[in-house]
C-alpha cells in the first residue's frame, strides 16, 4: 500500500514528542519579554559549549551569518583568497563572495563528499588566508589533514558543520573532538530541518579562543565592545531568546536525534547492499556519521526514473546538489576548469538522497527499501 506520510523532514513528529517543554519554554519567554539578549541565549551558549567541549559558543542569526562573521573577524582583506569544497551548499561561498574575498574551490573525494586534501594544497597560492572545510551530510572532513596543511601554510581554518553537528573526529593520536571545535572557528545553522534545529532562523560560532571569541561576540551586534561605542564595524545578527529557549529543550535530545538518524543510514545501508547500480555512503574511520543527508551514488541508471518512480509510491527523494558551485552562475570564473572536479562532476550527475529523519518507523523504511528494489527489479 502507498504511504502519503513520507516527508524528507518529519518535524511535527518530532515536536509532539517535546511540545509540552517547547511550549512552556516558549511562554516562559513571552511572560519575561527578554525577546532579545536574553537569559536564554546565554544559558543556551554555555551548554552548547559543555555539550561540545569548546571554550565560546556565540549565537547568532543563521549558519549563513555564522560563516560571514567568522570571515569578518579574522580580519581578511579584499582579494584574499579563500579555499573551499566545490560541492556544497552555496552559503558556504556566497559569504566570501559578499566580502569581496575570492572563493577558490576544489574538488571533493569521491567516498565521503568532502573536501579533497591534495587538491587543497594544490590550490594554495600566496593570496590563500583561510580554508572552510565543510562536513557534508553528517560526516567529518578529513580534519587531520587539513589542520597540518594550515599550519604548514599559515592559514586560518572555518569549519562550515551545518549538517554535521554532534559528530566526532578521532585524530591519529586517539583524540576526539566534536566537529566544529577544531579549526580557529567553527560555525553551525540551527535551521530547522538541521539535525540540531529551532523553529525559524538560528546558527552560532565556535571558537576555543579567548581574543577571537570576543571579536565575534562584538561583530555579530554592531561591532559593540562596550554598549554605544562600535570599534569595527558589525553586523545584527542575533539569535532570538524563543529560539535558544526551543533550542535548550532539544540539545539535550541532540545525541538521541543522531542516534535515530544513524540507525536509519545503517538500515538503508543493509537494504541495498546488493544492489549493484547504488553505491550505499560509507561511514569513514576518523569519523562517527550523523547522517544529516542519506546520499546514494547511483550507477549506470537513469536517476530521474529512480526519483519519479518513488514519488509515484509517495517516497520524496532528492539531489543535493545538482550543480557544481564552480559552475553556478553566480561564482562562474574563466580559471575554473571542469577537468578540475571530475569527482564533483560526477556526484552532481548520479546522486540521489532519500529520506532521512529521527521519527522514521520500521514500515516507513521497509516500504521505503522495499520500494527502491522493486524498481531495480521492474527495470531489470
Ligand atoms: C544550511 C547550511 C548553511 C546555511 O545555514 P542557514 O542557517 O540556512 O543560513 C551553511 N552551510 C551548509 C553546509 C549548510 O548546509
Amino acid at each position: 500500500m502507498p504511504q502519503n506520510n513520507i516527508q524528507m523532514v518529519d518535524l511535527k513528529g518530532q515536536y509532539k514528542k517535546i511540545k509540552k517543554e517547547v511550549d512552556a519554554a516558549i511562554m516562559s519567554v513571552i511572560e519575561s519579554t527578554a525577546f532579545i539578549k536574553g537569559p536564554e541565549v546565554k544559558s543556551f551558549q554555555e551548554e552548547l559549549a559543555n555539550y561540545l567541549d569548546v571554550k565560546h559558543v556565540i549565537a547568532c542569526g543563521n549558519g549563513t551569518d555564522a560563516l560571514q562573521i567568522a570571515l569578518m573577524a579574522l580580519g581578511l582583506k579584499p582579494g584574499d583568497e579563500v579555499i573551499t569544497a566545490d560541492f556544497t551548499f552555496a552559503a558556504t561561498v556566497e559569504v566570501i563572495g559578499l566580502l569581496n574575498l575570492v572563493p577558490v574551490f576544489v574538488d571533493v573525494d569521491s567516498d565521503t563528499f568532502n573536501i579533497n586534501v591534495e587538491a587543497l594544497e594544490n590550490a594554495i597560492t600566496p593570496k590563500t588566508k583561510a580554508i572552510i572545510p565543510v562536513h557534508l551530510f553528517g560526516q567529518c572532513a578529513n580534519m587531520e589533514a587539513v589542520m597540518a596543511i594550515a599550519e604548514k601554510h599559515n592559514l586560518f581554518v572555518i569549519e562550515d558543520t551545518a549538517q554535521a553537528i554532534g559528530s566526532d573526529y578521532t585524530f591519529s593520536d586517539g583524540t576526539s573532538k566534536k566537529t566544529g571545535t577544531m579549526g580557529n572557528i567553527g560555525t553551525t545553522s540551527f535551521f530547522p530541518s538541521k539535525n540540531l534545529g529551532c523553529y525559524g532562523d538560528g546558527g552560532a560560532l565556535f571558537t576555543n579562543d579567548d581574543e577571537l571569541a570576543k571579536r565575534l561576540a562584538a561583530i555579530v551586534n554592531h561591532g559593540m565592545y562596550k554598549r554605544y561605542y562600535h570599534d569595527e564595524i558589525g553586523v545584527n545578527s542575533r539569535l532570538d531568546s524563543i529560539q535558544a529557549a526551543i533550542l535548550r529543550v532539544k540539545l539535550p535530545n541532540l545525541d538521541t536525534y543522531n542516534a535515530a538518524r544513524l540507525k536509519v543510514g545503517e538500515y538503508y545501508n543493509s537494504a541495498f547492499a546488493d544492489i549493484e547500480e547504488l553505491e550505499t555512503p560509507i561511514t569513514s574511520k576518523n569519523s562517527t556519521h550523523v547522517f544529516h543527508q542519506y546520499t546514494l551514488k547511483t550507477k549506470n541508471i537513469d536517476r530521474t526514473a529512480l526519483i519519479d518512480f518513488l514519488k509515484e509510491k509517495g517516497i520524496p527523494a532528492m539531489i543535493y546538489y545538482p550543480v557544481p558551485l564552480h559552475q553556478q552562475k553566480a561564482y562562474v570564473r574563466s580559471e575554473f576548469k571542469d577537468e578540475n572536479y571530475p569527482t564533483t562532476m560526477d556526484l552532481c550527475k548520479s546522486v540521489v538522497s532519500l529520506p532521512i529523519h529521527t521519527e522514521m518507523d520500521e514500515e516507513q523504511l521497509k516500504y521505503i527499501t522495499e520500494s527502491v528494489k522493486d524498481f531495480f527489479t521492474s527495470n531489470a
